[in-house]
């Protein structure tokens, strides 16, 4: 059997195709978990059901409660995840300027700019070279901040568009950092990092591929990030850069 259409689109409209743990955007990329598995004798309801982004679904179904690496959800946990975001997705339907959301909304808009303004880490990566050239890994800090940032429970905004939207930005920065860090590696010069030059003599081939995918992810980021400040000003009335 499985979730009948009605449920799954149910599911869609009051997630607003977002995934219920980690508030990214899926757009089509979305599937429906059993809260209580269907092996215990979960049900098909729209009440056992939990909209999730393909990374949060593989999270709970590679988890091997015979060798348990990290801690599970509860069915408890995920039920609470899923009404929350149902909620927000519900509440940002009448969002207006100058209501007590939208100035709760403006206070974590101007902490995300204050620590990831355009100016810094972000127009350094949508224009830096990373073939062959080094660069300071400090140029790249404000990212990091923003990594941290979301770590924090009350950096979530209320409005649900806003939270997807920034929810996409820190898991495309995820993205950047990571391959920064499995690519680059300190260079002679203190501070400095480099895709290693003798990759591009050993083997061209890998160190084209690692090169585009640093260009590749550091353009996803701006994107995202330009798609969110576009939002932030339709939304909020605050024009990023400007205050
Ligand atoms: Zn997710």
């Amino acid at each position: 059997m499985g979730f009948s259409v009605k449920i799954k689109e149910d599911a869609m409209v009051a997630s607003g195709r977002h995934c219920c743990l980690c508030h990214k955007f899926c757009g089509i990329k979305i599937e429906i978990h059993h809260i209580k598995p269907r092996a215990e004798g979960g049900p098909d309801t729209l009440q056992n059901a939990i909209p999730l982004c393909f990374d949060c679904h593989a999270d709970m179904r590679t988890y091997d409660a015979k060798h348990p690496k990290g801690t599970k959800y509860t069915e408890g946990e995920l039920t609470r995840f899923r009404d929350d975001w149902f909620q927000k997705v519900r509440g940002s339907a009448g969002v207006q300027l100058g209501n007590a959301v939208a100035e709760t909304d403006k206070l974590i808009y101007e902490k995300l700019l204050a620590t990831l303004p355009w100016e810094g880490s972000l127009s350094f990566i949508s224009t830096n070279n990373f073939a062959g050239f080094s660069f300071n890994t400090d140029s790249l800090n404000q990212l990091y901040a923003f990594e941290y940032l979301c770590s924090t429970p009350t950096f979530e905004f209320i409005d649900s568009d806003l939270e997807g939207a920034k929810a996409n930005l820190l898991n495309q920065i995820r993205n950047f950092s990571r391959l920064i860090g499995y690519n680059t590696f300190p260079t002679n010069n203190s501070g400095f990092n480099h895709v290693p030059p003798e990759w591009e003599r050993e083997n061209p081939q890998h160190f084209d591929n690692v090169v585009n995918d640093i260009h590749n992810s550091a353009s996803a980021v701006c994107n995202i990030y330009k798609d969110l400040t576009r939002m932030a000003t339709r939304k909020l009335g605050i024009v990023a850069g400007l205050s």
